[in-house]
């Protein structure tokens, strides 16, 4: 083994798990470092509470004087915690999330200082935000870009610093980050939604969007990760023979969690419940070292400001535990890779899960209600929602044989197909008693209420109905998740006021009866949108050609599937829902489309490097071993050598044939991304990035691996899949 190999090895086998002791109820734990309802109540005045509850149920603005008071209450609170710094925490387009600290501490003169934080500084800051992606919004000569509070999730303490949740915009008022969209996308829903919900209950004032998302993750000793240049830089390995073991026995998936992998969760539990991130479920996921992560649902916005930050912290915690969080949706060849399940639901401020069977046949037409305009958006917009989940990472699972496919589908289980098979059948117009009571007892009141042990089958369906939920799948481990979350909750929107249009109109126009005119727009709608179920397994070839005739896209690669982003359609559905103006859409495509490219460059560069600096040398020089050993066979042996060399030529042959595959088609790449690099339009350059330098990847990897096998053990430099993946 190489001595670089063996010392990472050595020194993660000698590692001891930190012990974390628990000796704090995780209830009472709950909360505590978040400026949560109890702390305003106690922290703030009473105008200054009320205000600030305002503000999160109904959108109020916050007055500049009250937002002194506010921002004088968060202050003592937070300094009573031990923190020096405040920042305005927020989510740029980069994927990760920002912050700029600034301390309380204020000099007045006289050698004296106070610890200062005005209602100003609480409610607008400004960054220097010029080297944030803006996809031409700002010019960086007019580099001006403004944070803004966000007072529907609350400030937290990290450390020793006061975080406080913004939005980012330019100074022209275009969402610079991905909170804008998605508080918008929110109100969209919550508008459209109460609308809907006010046929079947006049109380209904508001409906908020949950989200539960499932975090996957692999967990890898830091030194090992660190022999790896490809995990260092682009989080994924980028050669690397498979394991003569892998996840086929099973054996991972639910299995005992590793002692040092406990340690780590149980401290990183203990963080997330200081900052009140709910998580509940923990457990081994299928490959080796990879394990899953997930909260109990809450309101969508708070949820995906929780999992940005959960993010963040894996990564902190990870660090005392030596550990490196892979976040990647595909770090290992031939071992499941990782998604982020998107739990979705819609409930009301009346306390009911629109998207969970009631008890009555009334409250069950309201389920039929949201549940088929779910179905018939994500039909009419199945590409926009693919587009909502494409990343050149996440590229590597969907379409690619593993997790769900590229083809988004709706799986809703046997009893919910039958049902909308019935509802196709409802006479067009009025109905007849006889059928109204047929409907009620027989169709809608046949729904029961729990229908969670009867769904959730079909693991490979990219967005499935999990009894009082959408699972939306597709999404990848290391997405933002209000990226889908914007989409889905504007295309459900969108849907929800042209029904809310239809049945009105039908109302009026035949005189139909409130329930008789839900029944006749959901039969139209269960007929449009059939196409968009599919029951059976979304992995295979024959899914595949099913879908194209069903007239489904299947997008397999980001700069094909983004382009939904930008389509007539999505521009107009973006700008008349007032979700985002069609400058924010483009300059948005244009951002992922320019991510895409500098990653795969990035990608292409790595593979490269290592392939020339680490195994083609190495390779030469176990050539080199073969060489002298079969010169010395020929000393000894004269002419009778050649029987005892045999194997050994073979084997020089064999690497040389490999390292000619290397070098000349790395060559053969580095010019296909001068080639990419030279072209103006980036449409054009990504789809040369993704067809023309990417497929090179896959023949320098073919070579690679195969040397691997053929090379001394001791001499290869790279950590081993099997010292990546089994090392515990
Ligand atoms: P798995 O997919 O691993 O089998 P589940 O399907 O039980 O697990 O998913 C559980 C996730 O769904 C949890 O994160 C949970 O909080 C979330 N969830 C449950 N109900 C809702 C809801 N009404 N809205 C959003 N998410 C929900
Ligand atoms: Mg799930």
């Amino acid at each position: 083994m190489s001595t670089l190999r063996f010392h990472a090895i050595k020194k993660s086998l000698n590692r001891k798990p930190i012990k974390i002791e628990e000796k704090v109820r995780r209830s009472e734990l709950f909360g505590q470092n978040v400026f949560n309802e109890d702390k305003m109540r106690q922290y703030l005045t009473k105008e200054a509470f009320n205000s600030v509850m305002d503000a999160m149920q109904n959108g109020t603005k916050i007055d500049r004087v009250v937002a002194d008071h506010i921002s004088t209450g968060m202050k003592e609170w937070a300094i009573s915690k031990g923190a020096t710094h405040y920042t305005h925490w927020f989510q740029p387009l980069t994927g990760s999330t920002a912050e700029k600290h600034d301390a309380f501490f204020e000099p007045i003169g006289n050698g004296r200082a106070i610890e200062k934080f005005g209602g100003g500084q609480l409610v607008q800051q400004e960054p220097d935000a010029s080297s944030f992606p803006n996809g031409g919004i700002r010019n960086t000569f007019e580099a001006r870009g403004y944070t803004a509070w966000d007072p529907t999730s609350p400030a937290f303490i990290y450390g020793t610093t006061l975080c406080i949740p913004t939005v980012f915009v330019s100074y022209t008022g275009e969402a610079l980050d991905y909170k804008t969209p998605l508080l918008r996308a929110l109100q969209a829903i919550d508008n459209a939604a109460v609308d809907v919900c006010k046929y079947f209950d006049k109380n209904v004032k508001k409906v908020n969007a949950s989200l539960g998302w499932e975090q996957e993750y692999f967990l890898i000793d830091r030194g090992l990760a660190a022999s790896r240049p490809d995990i260092q830089l682009t989080g994924r390995t980028l050669l690397g023979h498979s394991s003569a073991k892998g996840q086929q026995l099973d054996d991972h998936y639910f299995g005992t969690i590793p002692n040092r992998a406990m340690q780590y969760m149980r401290d990183l539990e203990t963080e997330c419940m200081l900052l009140g991130i709910p998580v509940k479920t923990r457990h081994n996921e299928v490959a080796p070292n990879q394990f899953e992560l997930a909260p109990v649902f809450d309101e969508a916005n708070l949820a995906v400001d929780h999992n940005s930050l959960l993010m963040d912290v894996m990564d902190k915690v990870a660090e005392r535990h030596d550990f490196k969080v892979l976040f990647h949706e595909k770090p290992f060849k031939g071992v499941n890779g990782s998604g982020k399940h998107n739990n979705w639901s819609l409930s009301t401020n009346t306390g009911v899960n629109l998207l969970g069977p009631g008890k009555t046949p009334m409250s069950n037409l309201q389920f039929l209600t949201f549940f088929v305009n779910t179905i018939k958006a994500v039909y009419d917009n199945e590409e926009l929602v693919r587009a909502s989940i494409a990343s050149a990472s996440n590229d590597h699972r969907l379409g690619a044989n593993e997790a769900p496919p590229a083809i988004i589908s709706v799986f809703i289980g046997e009893q919910l197909t039958s049902v909308l098979d019935e509802l196709q059948n409802v006479t067009n117009g009025k109905l007849s008693p006889e059928e109204k009571t047929d409907l009620k007892l027989n169709v809608v009141g046949k729904i029961p209420e729990i229908l969670l042990d009867n769904t959730d089958r079909n693991r490979t369906s990219p967005f499935a109905f999990t009894g009082n939920k959408f699972e939306f799948r597709a999404v990848g481990s290391t997405a933002n998740c209000a990226n889908p979350m914007t989409v889905l909750n504007t295309i459900v929107a969108n849907q929800l006021i042209e029904f809310k249009k239809e049945v009105d109109a039908l109302i009026k126009s035949r005189g139909l009866k409130k329930d008789e005119a839900i029944f006749n727009i959901l039969r139209e709608y269960i007929k449009k949108s059939k196409n968009i179920l599919f029951e059976g397994n979304g992995y295979g070839e024959a899914w595949e050609k099913e879908a194209k005739k069903r007239g489904l896209s299947n997008h397999k690669t980001t700069p094909e599937a983004l382009k939904a982003k930008v389509s007539k359609k999505t521009l107009s559905l973006f700008e008349d829902l007032g979700v985002m103006n069609k400058v924010e859409s483009i300059s948005r495509y244009e951002i992922e489309m320019e991510e895409y490219v500098l990653h795969i460059q990035i990608e292409g560069r790595v593979l490269g490097d290592v392939a020339r600096n680490h195994v083609v040398p190495i390779a030469v020089r176990y050539q080199n071993r073969l060489i002298e050993n079969v010169k010395g066979l020929k000393e000894i042996y004269g002419t009778g050598f050649k029987k005892l060399a045999k194997e050994q030529m073979t084997l020089i042959e064999e690497i040389s044939g490999h390292i000619e595959s290397i070098n000349s088609n790395v060559t053969k790449m580095t010019n296909e991304r001068k080639v990419a690099n030279n072209i103006e339009n980036l449409e054009e350059k990504a789809s040369a990035y993704c067809n023309k330098v990417k497929p090179i990847f896959d023949e320098i990897r073919y070579h690679c691996d195969k040397l691997e096998l053929l090379v001394d053990d001791e001499l290869w430099p790279l950590t081993k899949y099997r010292e990546l993946l089994f090392t515990k």
